[in-house]
């Protein structure tokens, strides 16, 4: 896939290259709105599939679950971590998004 390390915002800890992830692209004009729901309180096992790197406060992680897809945002305050989640949807639709999200396309 084709992530850029080399777009970087805001402060984040010093790592060498190798050990960073995936980190989301500044956010564009126009961006696409992400509808962000309070997390879905479910007995269903979720599998994080992809994540952005770990060196950000807020970290983004697509999500498997029972044949859905979605995306989940942990925004880590100082004092608790802010949780939310979009539309379960299948693989491809939020595949979309996901990228969109990376490309700071949608947010
Ligand atoms: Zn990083």
């Amino acid at each position: 896939m084709g992530q850029s390390l080399a777009k970087q915002s805001g402060p984040e800890i010093p790592l060498p290259p190798p050990y960073h992830g995936i980190h989301v692209a500044p956010v564009q004009m126009g961006h696409q709105k992400i509808n962000w729901l309070k997390p879905a309180a479910r007995s269903d096992r979720v599998r994080v599939r992809r994540h952005t790197c770990e060196c950000k406060a807020t970290i983004y992680e697509l999500c498997h679950s029972g044949g859905l897809v979605f995306i989940r945002r942990t925004i880590r305050g100082p004092e608790r971590l802010d949780v939310h989640e979009t539309e379960r949807l299948i693989s491809v639709r939020m595949e979309v998004l996901w990228n969109r999200l990376l490309l700071g396309e949608a947010r």
